[in-house]
């Protein structure tokens, strides 16, 4: 499978299907039960690693085509690739995702993590998902409220995992609407004048590529899976013991009750510089929060990296980082 992936690792699966219809969906699904098989469903491949076993099942690898307007409404079905849809609908002059241009993976994936970037979240734009219940084995359109968006969460990577399929989504966009450029890097970058829609996108494609966050073939610091970790919420009380450990200031932003700390900051606090190496892994030059595969890595030598700075980051701050990425075959 590692071809399919953007950290190009990880083993075989079992037996693997492509998907270009509902209906090969459903009968996938169908032959997948009579046969005892347990399935994965794969999109853009950009956050998931592959064991080096590889996936003891069926892999269903969805390629649903298709982008429709209707008024203010757009529709994409689950295998467009998520960057053109945003590269499409900014050409458009249609606002509210131009801050997540540059994002790998499909658009499929992008209700399941509430994909944000730079101020701006999918769950803001989304009206419906039409998804294929594999529970009641009908296909259904769930409403923004019943997707349960949070902070990169919805009820597809929390309590429904593995019950839906996402099938289509449909978000509402604005004809001319401001780009929203809050954060720091996409301030400096225009100097607190405000973008037109095109400008911001490709503001934010620099800013990323800069990073290595842009998947690019002659790039190998971008060979990731993008952010491996999340960045954690924490009591003030955390933050306040971080604060009294160290000797300069910790960067947060408020979240509810809690704080939000920048995960790659912690990584590189605990003694982990960008570019650090383990084996055929590494950590991106440009990034600190990607790991990288440095050219033949295997799955086990991404987990090794990925315990060492968990524990490195755990023993100097007490916070357990959560990797972003799903883990398959795993178990
Ligand atoms: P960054 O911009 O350096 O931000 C690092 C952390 O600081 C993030 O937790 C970010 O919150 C927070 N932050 C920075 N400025 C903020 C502000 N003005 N208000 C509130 N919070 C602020 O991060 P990066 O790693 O280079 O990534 C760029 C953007 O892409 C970030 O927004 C990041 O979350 C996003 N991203 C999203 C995914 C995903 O959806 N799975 C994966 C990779 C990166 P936020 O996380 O809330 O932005």
């Amino acid at each position: 499978m590692a071809p399919l992936t953007t950290l190009n690792v990880g083993g075989p699966a079992r037996f693997f299907t492509l998907a270009e219809s509902e209906d090969q969906i459903i009968s996938a699904f169908d032959h997948a039960d009579r046969s005892g098989q347990r399935v994965f469903v794969l999109g853009g491949g950009s956050n998931i690693l592959v064991s080096d076993r590889g996936f003891d099942g069926l892999v269903i690898h969805v390629r649903l085509k298709g982008i429709a307007f209707e008024g203010d409404l757009i529709t994409a079905q689950a295998g467009e690739d998520w960057d053109p849809l945003v590269e499409y609908c900014v050409d458009r002059n249609l606002g509210g995702i131009e801050c997540l241009s540059g994002i790998p993976g499909s658009v499929g994936g992008t209700p399941v993590q509430n994909v944000g970037a730079y101020g701006q979240e999918v769950s803001e734009r989304i009206v419906t998902v039409r998804c294929f219940d594999r529970i009641a084995r009908e296909i259904v359109e769930l409403g923004n409220a019943a997707c349960g968006f949070t902070y990169r969460t919805s009820i597809f990577n929390t309590t429904e995992r593995d019950r839906y399929v996402v099938l289509a989504v449909t978000y509402r966009l604005n004809e001319g609407e401001t780009p929203n450029i809050n954060y720091k890097d996409l301030r400096e970058h225009f100097e607190d004048r405000c973008p037109t829609l095109s400008e911001a996108r490709a503001g934010v494609l620099r800013i990323r590529r800069e990073k290595s966050m842009v998947i690019d073939r002659d790039d190998p610091n971008s060979r990731s899976a993008g952010s491996f970790f999340k960045n954690p919420i924490v009591a003030t009380g955390v933050l306040d013991e971080i604060a009294g450990s160290i000797d300069q200031p910790v960067p947060h932003f408020p979240f509810g009750q809690n704080v939000k700390i920048p995960a790659a900051w912690l990584i590189e606090m605990a003694g982990f510089e960008k570019g650090f190496r383990l084996g055929h892994a590494g950590i991106s030059a440009n990034h600190s929060l990607a790991i990288i595969n440095r050219g033949g890595a295997t799955a086990a030598e991404i987990v090794d990296l990925k315990e060492r700075i968990q524990d490195t980051v755990s023993q100097k701050f007490g916070i357990l980082l959560q990797p972003e990425p799903v883990f398959v075959g795993f178990d």
